[in-house]
């Protein structure tokens, strides 16, 4: 087994306290986006397509989005030492996320976190949000961002691949990674999957195991 390990994370509901896409849908969108939800939750459509149908549904300004970001989202304070402690001990710790990059990279900004991170690409157009996805995997037409494909890519340069997250767009990846850790709707995907994991609230925990895990 590889000893070097690398740690790849979710973004929303995981670095965050909760779902800051969610959160925003929630404030700007007409309820039926949640009719499009239903179908994503029921997996009969994938994220790429859940996400471009949700926010075409939205119309604001993304000063606006960015104004509910900064009053509404708070990080897992527990987050910013676990950054620190990866970097001491010169484990990759790196950011894949189906969420947007005008929040992801305003909260990484505002919190002076800097790590690399991969998510898609809101476009804003006459009040409404198209979503390009520059990370997605050619042969695969569910997901923006590709998760999988950074553990991949990661695997081959030698890496042991411990995976956090939350959702159901983290199920891909905790289907390969070494370790995961899990909780919420990933937490109960992984039971029905019958893949192992370790639970976990906020990145303390995390980093309490994967200390034994390095
Ligand atoms: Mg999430």
């Amino acid at each position: 087994m590889p000893s070097k390990l690398a740690v790849l994370t979710d973004f929303d509901g995981t670095i965050t306290r909760t779902d800051v896409a969610e959160a925003i849908l929630e404030e700007f969108a007409p309820a039926s986006w949640w009719d499009i939800e239903e179908l994503h939750r029921a997996r009969k459509i994938g994220t790429r397509e859940s996400m471009a149908r949700e926010f075409a549904l939205l119309h604001a300004k993304q000063a606006d989005l960015i104004r509910f970001v900064d009053d509404h989202v708070e990080m897992d304070d527990t987050f910013r030492d676990f950054a620190a402690f990866c970097q001491r001990r010169k484990i990759p710790l790196e950011i894949v996320s189906e969420g947007l990059d005008f929040y992801v990279r305003h909260l990484m900004r505002r919190w002076e976190l800097r790590l690399p991170l991969r998510t898609n690409h809101a476009v804003f157009e006459e009040g409404s949000v198209r979503i390009e996805y520059p990370w997605a995997d050619a042969t695969c037409t569910l997901c923006g961002t590709c998760k999988l494909l950074r553990l991949f890519q990661l695997r081959t340069e030698g890496y042991r691949i411990a995976y956090v997250g939350d959702g159901h767009s983290d199920l891909c990846p905790a289907l390969e990674a070494d370790h995961v850790f899990a909780k919420a709707e990933l937490a109960q995907l992984c039971d029905q999957e019958e893949i192992a994991y370790i639970s976990f609230d906020r990145f303390a925990d995390v980093q309490r195991n994967v200390v034994g895990l390095t």
